[in-house]
């Protein structure tokens, strides 16, 4: 090829992706701030957000898989987010690619700016890739060639929200004892009262298998509801379930960022944000009321939404 060839391919390839849809991706572990911040930023920018979060997209366990709630969402339009029947078969990766896809163009037809948002790092890797081989698993660190593609079909502004691990092992731990006040067994409860075996989508969620054992030795149906009654052996096994809920939770958030650090490796341009400090602070200062609140709030503002609201606009007047 002739330094003109070559030139003419460039600037080919430089229009056919300034010709891409434009998107918006917000990645990271569970328990960093996504959806927070999307929320912040989907405002900001008139946005639409897909859900990248594979248990998210069923109906059900809405506390045990935290979806964002209805209340904290402004107001911004959510899709891919609870639609799914457990029920029916799990849904592929190539069947999300499409679905997610088909949105995307929905939303730029709207002149709206899609944001896919969610801690499935395979489902986005197949989302947004230019060639989607369904057979391939990408992060099996098993293979020779880097099977993780960087060409991508979108023009794609990726932002990372990352937590120091030990830190964010040690907040998710937390993070479960406050779904747990929410009502997560509670609704762990229901579900196992409705056949859980049927409900394909939900099995693997964090917090059905820890709490298989708990159930099948203290049947839903005649829980007793007053846990002061409850004797040492059921509270036993009780913690234990909330231990590993714990424990895998924290584990999932490793493999995530390992995800993503792969991602990143393969070439991927992501934008890291660091929200350490922000989540430390919003752990030690717990209990001072509203002067945390404001710490904690100065800090995620300065640290992760500045800096993002910064790279999303120079992004936009690309
Ligand atoms: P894998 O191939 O391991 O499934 P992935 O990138 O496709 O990885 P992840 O989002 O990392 O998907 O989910 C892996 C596992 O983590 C799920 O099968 C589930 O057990 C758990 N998990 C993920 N998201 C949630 C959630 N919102 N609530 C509860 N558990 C979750």
């Amino acid at each position: 090829m002739d330094s003109t060839t070559t030139i003419t391919a460039v600037h080919h390839h430089q229009r056919s992706s300034n010709k891409k849809e434009k998107i918006i991706v917000i990645m990271g572990a569970t328990g960093t701030g996504k959806s927070k911040l999307s929320i912040h930023l989907a405002t900001r920018f008139n946005a639409e957000i897909i859900n990248s979060d594979k248990i998210q997209l069923y109906t059900g366990l809405d506390i045990t898989t935290n979806k964002i709630p209805f209340n904290e969402r402004q107001g911004i339009e959510h899709h891919l987010l609870g639609d799914f029947d457990p029920e029916d078969a799990e849904l592929t990766a190539s069947e999300f690619r499409s679905l997610a896809g088909f949105t995307i163009g929905d939303i730029v037809s709207r002149k709206k700016l899609p944001f896919l948002v969610g801690g499935s790092n395979s489902l986005i890797h197949g989302v947004l890739v230019d060639r989607f081989n369904p057979e391939e698993d990408v992060f099996d660190t098993g293979s020779n060639a880097d099977p993780v593609s960087f060409e991508l079909r979108y023009n794609c502004c990726f932002l990372w929200v990352d937590v120091s691990l030990p830190l964010l092992c040690d907040y998710l731990s937390k993070r479960v004892d406050d779904m747990i006040d929410a009502g997560m067994f509670e609704e762990l409860t229901q579900f196992y009262q409705n056949d859980p075996v049927s409900q394909i989508g939900l099995t693997k969620s964090i917090g059905v298998p820890e709490f298989r054992s708990y159930f099948r030795r203290y049947p839903p149906s005649d829980t007793c509801s007053d846990e002061v009654s409850w004797d040492w052996v059921r509270r036993g096994v009780y913690e234990e379930a909330v231990r590993d809920i714990k424990k895998n939770t924290c584990q999932l958030a490793r493999r995530q960022t390992e995800k993503i650090l792969r991602l990143r490796k393969a070439g991927w341009d992501l934008h890291r944000l660091d929200a350490t400090e922000a989540i430390r602070r919003a752990m030690t200062s717990a209990g001072d009321g509203d002067v945390f609140m404001e710490e904690w709030g100065d800090i995620w503002e300065r640290q992760v939404v500045e800096p993002s609201v910064k790279i999303v606009k120079s992004f936009l007047e690309e």
